[in-house]
């Protein structure tokens, strides 16, 4: 057995149960084989890899919580501060009831990687919540964040660990949640990302992520002499990812035909109408259905199988596992050239490898949807300095940061010979500077 067999086969064995944990961390070992076969020996004498795997410690706690008929109610709630090697913990909190600690493991995980990619002095943490805020009154949602915050903020700090939203965590949970964090704590700091323009935020946090996505799709189309423009696209979700991954793809000169939300698909094929769009989800929090029924010609489909729209970029931007071997094997048959992963682990291992051998460009999440954190870190740094940049300045830093990375995951696969292979190319460039910062501090 090989040694990065050795250490998967104990992830498995040592955290049972924990399915996405174990997914995410196979993608990985397998993508490090060809580094770690140059350093073997000094890799085990150090236990690099059994380090790596497991998390400097997970927070668990209770949330308990008032609903409007009066009933206590009681969440889960986690911190997984995963690895701190180059910086504070920094990650997303993600409120969905699907939430539990394999998810949380295998999101934190990812994001030490991604963190590393990113160039920035930052962390992998990932938290969250079996919350769901989807039905929820506002006054619930405080009440819960409120709750939430009591206990977390005994484990963060700006130069600590810094979240951030995910999925069912937006503005609106960012803003509770800061404010109880200051009335404990009476300090005004930058302990959360995400925050507003009055208070902290950043501009082109919101937009980030799916900015980002489209500047790596478009680092990519342009290393094959190709272009975006004049693409057809397909964006899953209709999050914050999903709708800014269509503003910039379409500002791009490509059309969006189809978007999804965790109920159906619709297909336009005048191209999606965004500002419809965003005020169904962003304004009223409503179904993707609504779309079908305001814009003429645009037809919805219950149910799974956006896939099976004819497209030559597709970009997953809804949850982890979306994309299986079957939507793979439709997208490629369907003569589908790029898949970028907005989302984490969006798709399957098998899809990622059927899509890979049959002349797929496949970015993986953790550099394609690097954007997003990075502009947080962003965002640390404002607050840190006391001063905000504008739109245009961090734009530009975020395009700069796309393009770094593309050539870091690009750069990473030629020098194994792996040549396109962004998935051995990503976890390569990421593994490099957390290792030798893991080398350095001595076994902690
Ligand atoms: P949001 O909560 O804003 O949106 C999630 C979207 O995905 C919603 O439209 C949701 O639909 C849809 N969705 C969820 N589950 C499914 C499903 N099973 N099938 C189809 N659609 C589904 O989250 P974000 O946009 O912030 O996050 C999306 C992904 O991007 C996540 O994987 C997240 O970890 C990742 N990500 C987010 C970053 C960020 O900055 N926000 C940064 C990097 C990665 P519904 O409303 O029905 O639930």
């Amino acid at each position: 057995m090989s040694y990065t067999e050795e250490v998967y086969a104990r992830v498995v064995s040592q955290n049972p149960g924990e399915p996405e944990f174990h997914q995410a961390v196979k993608e990985v070992l397998e993508s490090l084989q060809v580094v770690i076969d140059k350093n073997e020996e000094e890799y085990r004498k150090l236990s690099i890899l059994e380090r790596l795997v497991e998390p400097e410690r997970i927070i668990s706690f209770r949330v308990p919580w008032v609903d409007d008929k009066g009933v206590v109610q009681v969440n889960k709630g986690y911190r997984v501060q995963f690895n701190s090697a180059i910086g504070p913990y920094k990650g997303g909190l993600r409120f969905h009831p699907s939430v539990n600690q394999s998810i949380l493991k295998f999101l934190g995980f990812e994001q030490i990687f991604k963190n590393s990619l990113t160039g920035l002095p930052i962390g992998g943490g990932k938290g969250g919540s079996n919350f769901d805020p989807k039905g929820k009154s506002d006054r619930e949602v405080m009440a819960f964040c409120q709750s939430f915050m009591t206990e977390l903020s005994k484990y963060i700090g700006a130069d600590q660990d810094v979240p951030a939203g995910d999925i069912g965590v937006g503005g609106r949970e960012i803003g509770y949640l800061y404010g109880e964090y200051k009335r404990i704590k009476g300090l005004y700091e930058g302990v959360l990302t995400g925050k507003g323009l009055t208070w902290g935020g950043s501009l082109i946090r919101t937009q980030a992520t799916g900015y980002g996505v489209v500047y790596m799709l478009d680092e990519i189309a342009k290393a094959h002499n190709d272009s975006i423009e004049g693409k057809t696209a397909v964006v899953t979700g209709s999050g914050n990812v999903a709708i800014y991954a269509v503003e910039k793809i379409t500002e791009l000169g490509a059309k969006v035909v189809a978007m999804c939300d965790s109920n159906g698909y619709v297909y336009d094929p005048d191209g999606i109408k965004l500002d419809i769009v965003k005020d169904i989800k962003e304004v009223k929090r409503g179904r993707i259905k609504e779309y079908a029924d305001r814009v003429e010609g645009a037809v919805y489909t219950e149910g799974k199988g956006i896939w099976n729209i004819k497209c030559d970029v597709y970009l997953p931007c809804a949850t982890q596992n979306e994309l299986d071997l079957d939507g793979a094997k439709t997208l490629v048959a369907n003569g589908c050239k790029y898949v970028a992963e907005g989302a984490n682990m969006p798709t399957t291992l098998e899809g990622t490898t059927y899509l890979q051998e049959n002349g797929v460009y496949f970015m993986p999440g953790k550099a394609a949807n690097a954007g997003g954190v990075a502009t947080s870190a962003l965002e640390m740094t404002q607050n840190s300095m006391r001063l905000s940049w504008s739109a245009e300045e961090v734009d530009e830093k975020l395009h700069g940061i796309m393009k770094d990375i593309f050539k870091k995951v690009d750069d990473a696969a030629k020098r194994y010979g792996l040549d396109d292979n962004y998935v051995v190319g990503a976890n390569i460039a990421g593994f490099e500077k957390v290792v030798d910062a893991m080398k350095a501090q001595g076994i902690v």
